[in-house]
Parts: structure tokens; C-alpha cells; sequence
């Protein structure tokens, strides 16, 4: 069962352990039985609206004993930020506890002119104006941090519009990306583990796939979703999203028959913005010499590469790109590869972005142009003999280039 074999439990609480104010079947006894049984247990909530103080007594009037310490809420966490960060003054668009949160930590927030940072949490009582007043600050140079992106929570008369819903509001009219403190992201389980045993087992018991499920994934612990019916499967064996075990309710964790995959974390970043198209050209001479450029963006020699845009064929693309990039006027002569591996292809970028991108790879040849050396996005190109490669070079193109020379055996998916 799987009482038995983690140390470590971390609970949502949302949909876990009550939903509007009532404990859910099992979650009353299950936890003291864990505590009984010596466990260490942690309660994590995207909720901004609410402090670890009134968290407890919330519990407790269910009947459920937590300690403060237990306790962490997202507004906590984002105030703990904010001063990690030494940020000292801030613009909250929130409510009285996530205000309480950020003056705790030293954060000056009232009559603010020049905020440091904009702190989006959940607002019930928020105008248009307040919006256009964190969107003005951010486009003037202030942080944007979101306590949580959830989109909405269960509401007595259907669904409500949560934190996300603001978030996204000023992120569309602001349009930069905010750091975003709560579950999924990394910032809210690593305080939640800080004080504990780097060897202790951990798990994450939630309801939501894009937060709990997700959030415990890319912080490489395994997690078990709670779900009436059947949980839903994403496509993808490898998608973070897919829960390690379903229970209808917390007794399932001390059910014989209910097993825990376990979670092993992939060697590639969850790609929070899809799929993307992107092209890739090998270039030789005359005497085999294969056209390497290195990259502004991270200083790495490589094959010229790039995007497909909006109305274009991939064959266009990379005509496209090289001209940019080199200045040559190339045709294509034939399909080296398609190559999607996600340990290669899924890229980080330094605002947040994390894209798994397919990428067509083509042998070129120069019909005309003059190669420019430096360029935009380019700080050197040359010609390099392939049994003297650069030791800089990006490290999905040897097998690219390996490819390519096999000319015999066609073309390549990997
Ligand atoms: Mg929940």
C-alpha cells in the first residue's frame, strides 16, 4: 500500500481533504493514521486568499490537526520571494492576506507610485483599473510575479474564475511572462522540501493534473491523483501529467491492491509551450567542408537553424533562414532527417519558455549570396572539416552531421 512505502506526504487540499468546507470520505482518518504511523505531512494550496494560521484552524474545525509549519500557501511562499529577491516595494493585486503575507516580509505596498514588482493573487473586488495600473507598472520596468496560473475552482453555482484568470489578463495586455510561485512551478515544492531529508521518499496526493500532478513531476517526486471516476490518460507516455496511481479518496492509500508507478524524471524539461515546427540546413563545399555558425544567443557553433513562420513550407524556411543567417542563396538537394527526440530538442529559454520543437533537416547547396560572417544573430561562421569539428558545437548536430554523410542510407526520423 502505499502508506507503506514514502515517508514524505505532500497533500493539496482543494478536492483532497475538503471541498467547500467538508471533509472528503477517509481524509479525517487517513491522516491521523499517517501520523500515527510517523509520517511527515505537508499541505500545499495554490489558495492566495488565506494564511498558514487560518489554514490550521480550518483543519482543525474538521477535525484535522496540522501544524504551522505544515502549512503552505501560495501567498506565503510569494511573499518569502519577493523578499528572496530583495524587493522592497510592491503593487498587489490581491486580497487582505496576500497583502498581510507581503508586509510580513518587510514589503512596502501602500501608495506605491514606482512599485518594484506587480503581485498578481485572486481579487474579488478588482476593477479594470487596477489591471491597467499593474500593466502600466510592468511595462515600466517592475517584476510580474503570479501567486498561481489555476484557471478557475469549484463554486456553489458552478465555476469560478481563480488567480490564473487575472494573471492572464495582465500577462495578454502586458505581454511579459510572469514567475509564477504556486504549483506547477518548482518555487512552492522546494520550500515545501526544504527542511526535509534529501533521501526521504516523497509523495504529492492531488486532484488537479496541471498543478498537483504536474508541479510533483518536475520536481522529480512521484504522485497519485484523487479521482471519482476514471482518470483521464494523456496521449503521451512521457507526459508529466499522467498521475503515478488514482484513488477515488485518501483510504486508497492504504489499499493493497492500488500500486505506484515510479515516477523516473525525464532528461528534458516539461514543454510548457508546445510543439513547434524548425528547420535545419548542412551546407558543404566543394572539398566537403561542412558551414558551422556560431550562435549569439549561446555562444555554440552549430548548422544554421530556425523556425518555420506562419504561411511558410519547411523547404521555404530553411531557404529562408540561411540567407538571414549567412547570407547565401541555397536550393535544397534532399531530406537529411526529422528529428524530435525531446532529450535534444526541447529547449529552455531565459524568460521561462520551454519548447519541444520537430525539427526538418536538409542538405543545401550554394547557388549564390556572399557569406557574411557576423550578423544578427550570428558571431562567426566558417567552413570546418568534418574530422575537425569545433568542441563547442551544439550537441544534437554530430548526429545530424553523421547523418548526412551516410548519404547511402537515406533519410532519418529519430
Ligand atoms: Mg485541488
Amino acid at each position: 500500500m502505499i502508506a507503506d512505502k514514502f515517508d514524505v506526504f505532500l497533500f493539496d487540499l482543494d478536492g483532497v481533504i475538503y471541498i467547500e468546507g467538508s471533509p472528503l470520505p477517509g481524509a479525517v482518518e487517513s491522516l491521523k493514521i499517517l501520523r500515527e504511523m510517523g509520517k511527515t505531512i505537508r499541505f500545499l494550496t495554490n489558495n492566495p486568499c488565506t494564511t498558514q494560521k487560518k489554514m490550521v484552524e480550518r483543519l482543525k474545525k474538521i477535525g484535522i490537526e496540522a501544524h504551522i509549519e505544515e502549512i503552505i500557501t501560495a501567498g506565503q511562499v510569494t511573499a518569502q520571494y519577493l523578499e528572496r529577491e530583495n524587493i522592497k516595494t510592491a503593487f498587489i493585486l490581491g486580497d487582505e492576506n496576500l497583502k498581510w503575507e507581503c508586509k510580513q516580509a518587510g514589503i512596502e505596498i501602500d501608495s506605491i507610485i514606482n512599485a518594484e514588482a506587480v503581485v498578481v493573487g485572486w481579487d474579488d473586488s478588482l476593477c479594470f483599473g487596477d489591471i491597467k495600473k499593474a500593466v502600466q507598472l510592468i511595462d515600466n520596468g517592475a517584476k510580474f510575479i503570479g501567486t498561481n496560473i489555476d484557471r478557475n475552482f469549484p463554486g456553489k453555482k458552478g465555476l469560478l474564475p481563480a488567480a490564473g484568470a487575472i494573471v492572464k489578463a495582465v500577462w495578454t495586455a502586458s505581454e511579459k511572462k510572469p514567475i509564477i510561485i504556486g504549483k506547477p512551478y518548482p518555487y512552492m515544492f522546494r520550500k515545501a522540501l526544504e527542511d526535509l531529508k534529501a533521501s526521504s521518499k516523497t509523495i504529492m496526493i492531488g486532484d488537479n493534473y496541471f498543478s498537483d500532478i504536474l508541479g510533483a513531476h518536475q520536481t522529480g517526486i512521484s504522485a497519485v491523483l484523487i479521482s471519482e471516476g476514471k482518470a483521464n490518460k494523456f496521449p503521451s507516455a512521457r507526459d508529466f501529467r499522467n498521475p503515478d496511481a488514482a484513488i477515488p479518496n485518501l483510504k486508497g492509500l492504504f489499499d493493497d491492491d492500488v500500486t505506484v508507478r515510479k515516477w523516473i524524471l525525464p532528461h528534458f524539461p516539461w514543454p510548457n509551450d508546445g510543439v513547434k515546427a524548425g528547420v535545419a540546413g548542412v551546407i558543404f563545399d566543394k572539398s566537403r567542408k561542412v558551414l558551422l555558425m556560431r550562435r549569439v544567443d549561446n555562444g555554440l557553433w552549430g548548422i544554421p537553424s530556425g523556425h518555420v513562420e506562419p504561411g511558410e513550407t519547411v523547404e521555404e524556411a530553411i531557404v529562408r533562414e540561411i540567407r538571414e543567417e549567412t547570407g547565401l542563396k541555397v536550393k535544397i538537394n534532399r531530406l537529411i532527417g526529422i528529428y524530435s527526440d525531446p532529450i535534444s530538442q526541447v529547449f529552455s529559454y531565459p524568460d521561462g519558455k520551454i519548447d519541444h520543437f520537430i525539427t526538418t533537416c536538409f542538405e543545401c547547396e550554394t547557388v549564390g549570396g556572399k557569406l557574411i560572417k557576423r550578423g544578427e544573430e550570428t558571431l562567426d561562421v566558417n567552413y570546418f572539416d568534418l574530422s575537425h569539428l569545433p568542441k563547442n558545437l551544439l550537441p544534437m548536430h554530430p548526429t545530424w552531421l553523421r547523418d548526412a554523410i551516410h548519404k547511402e542510407k537515406g533519410s532519418y526520423v529519430r
